[in-house]
C-alpha cells in the first residue's frame, strides 16, 4: 500500500503527556514489568485512558504510545516513537517539543511518529 505524503511538523509536548512519560521514566528506572517486556499497550495509566504504550524492541530499547490529547473520548490520536533517553529527557523537561509528521493530503489533526504513517482518512488500503 502507498501512503499519501507527509509533512514533518513539531509539537510542543502538553503538560498532560510530559506527566504520562514521568511516570513511565520512574517505572523504567524502578525496572517495572511492563516497561521491560515488549507489548503494545502494557504501559498504561491508572484510571486514565488519554495514553498507553509499550516497549517496542527490547534490542532497540524503544516505546511506542498512542496519545489523545483531546482527551479519551476525542479521536484525534498521536503515535510517539521514544527512546529510553528520550522519555527521561521529556520527564525531566529537557526535551519540550517533538517532531511529528501530518498527512499533506487531509491535514488532519492525527501526529503520526513516521513519515511512512498511516493517516486513518486517507491511507485506506
Ligand atoms: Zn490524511
Amino acid at each position: 500500500m502507498q501512503s499519501n505524503p507527509k509533512v514533518a511538523v513539531r509539537e510542543t509536548l502538553p503538560k498532560k503527556l510530559v506527566d504520562r512519560m514521568k511516570v513511565v521514566a520512574k517505572r523504567i528506572k524502578a525496572g517495572d514489568d511492563a516497561t521491560t517486556v515488549e507489548s503494545d499497550d502494557l504501559i498504561q495509566f491508572e484510571g486514565l485512558w488519554d495514553c498507553y504504550g509499550g516497549l517496542t524492541s527490547i534490542d532497540t530499547g524503544r516505546f511506542f504510545f498512542c496519545f489523545y490529547p483531546g482527551g479519551e473520548d476525542d479521536e484525534t490520536e498521536w503515535m510517539l516513537d521514544l527512546s529510553q533517553s528520550e522519555i527521561a529527557a521529556i520527564a525531566d523537561g529537557t526535551i519540550t517539543s517533538i517532531s511529528l509528521w501530518r498527512c499533506a493530503k487531509c491535514d488532519g489533526p492525527e501526529r503520526l511518529a513516521a513519515v511512512d504513517g498511516y493517516c486513518k482518512e486517507c491511507d485506506r488500503p
